[in-house]
């Protein structure tokens, strides 16, 4: 019933660009997802994609819960939701990645582990399924803690990582945007509106702790070796058992240029900022004050959940012993903050 109840009432208020789920008690377990932001209204997602996108959102929701519940640790629980999103051609990850300039797919995804505060990375990864695997792989059998392509590779190959063909990652829509970009001739990164469905993940388990996991193909018409804030740990992706665990998706070039994961992290840390300040300091104050746009999802060390964007449109659920919730889209514009 209660599962239910966060939905609806999301749903009827529009789903605004932040939720913050304040509870003084700690809480057992916590996880949000995202499958990616833009400038995207309702207008642009008619209800059948709608539906597409809450149940797969839903589904890997589930999944997080059971694991959760049956004492997983936050990092497995991270890899083994986002592989399902991964698999799932609807988002930007893994299958139905989207183009580079070259008419290839380049893969990027981070984890951190907020226990021990080691973190893995991969970028410009090729020919591999699933890019979340690859980077926790990095982390836990590697003494580096970032790969990029060839030898991200090579690395993923010594270690038995599932391989898979070019036409593994196509979907006609990444495609047709691809070809969309061609014709435009651009060297320019494409709108706003258009960069939707990275994949996040953060979660605080049972034993308290934190982890976080970002994974993408990027920017559709990304030129051969771009780089944007997924793979990189303290923009993209960040974890501290000490305050959070954060996972961010937008227009890289600006949670780079402003760190956003490991700036929402040091609020926390060093001026005692609630999850939910740090957050919209972060992303309003900074990211967004340097005309970026997109958002985070969070949760604290005591398992506060914060989903704040700038943009028009990103795809949130989260889910606790409370209840579980899905937005989509915001009720009043870039900017504003929504309080549930
Ligand atoms: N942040 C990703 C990138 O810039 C894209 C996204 O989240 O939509 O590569």
């Amino acid at each position: 019933m209660r599962l239910l109840s966060w939905s609806v009432i999301l749903f009827l208020l529009g789903c605004g660009t932040s939720s913050d789920i304040e509870n003084d008690t700690p809480r057992e377990w916590a996880i949000a997802i995202h499958g990616g932001a833009g400038n995207f209204g309702k207008e642009h997602v008619d209800e059948n994609a709608q539906a597409q996108y809450s149940a797969s959102l839903n589904s890997a929701l589930e999944r997080g819960e059971q694991l959760l519940q049956s004492g997983s640790s936050a990092t497995d629980v991270v890899v083994e939701v986002m592989k399902i999103l991964e698999n799932d051609s609807l988002f930007n990850a893994g299958r139905g990645a989207v183009y580079t300039s070259d008419g290839t797919h380049e893969l990027d995804a981070s984890i951190a582990d907020g226990q021990t505060r080691n973190t893995g990375a991969v970028t410009g990864l090729q020919g591999f399924k699933h890019p979340i695997d690859v980077a926790k792989s990095v982390m836990d059998s590697s003494s580096h803690v970032f790969f990029s392509g060839h030898g991200a590779g090579e690395f993923a190959k010594s270690l038995g990582h599932e391989e898979a063909d070019p036409s593994w990652f196509h979907t006609d829509k990444a495609y047709n945007r691809f070809k969309k970009a061609a014709a435009r001739a651009g060297d320019v990164p494409q709108p706003v509106d258009e960069k939707k469905g990275t994949v996040g993940c953060v979660v605080l388990d049972m034993h308290g702790n934190l982890a976080a996991g970002t994974s993408t193909g990027g920017m559709t018409y990304k030129k051969h070796g771009r780089i944007g804030d997924s793979p990189v740990i303290g923009a993209g992706t960040w974890a501290d058992n000490r305050t959070c665990a954060v996972s961010a998706t937008g227009w890289g070039e600006y949670f780079i240029r402003t760190g956003v994961a490991q700036d929402i992290h040091s609020r926390m840390l060093y001026a005692n900022s609630s999850l939910s300040e740090a957050c919209r300091g972060a992303i309003f104050d900074e990211m967004g004050a340097l005309g970026g746009d997109g958002g985070v999802v969070a949760v604290s060390s005591t398992g506060k959940i914060s989903l704040v964007c700038n943009s028009a449109g990103m795809f949130r659920a989260w889910s606790s012993p409370d209840g579980r919730g899905v937005a989509m889209f915001t009720s009043d514009g870039k900017g504003t903050v929504e309080i549930h």
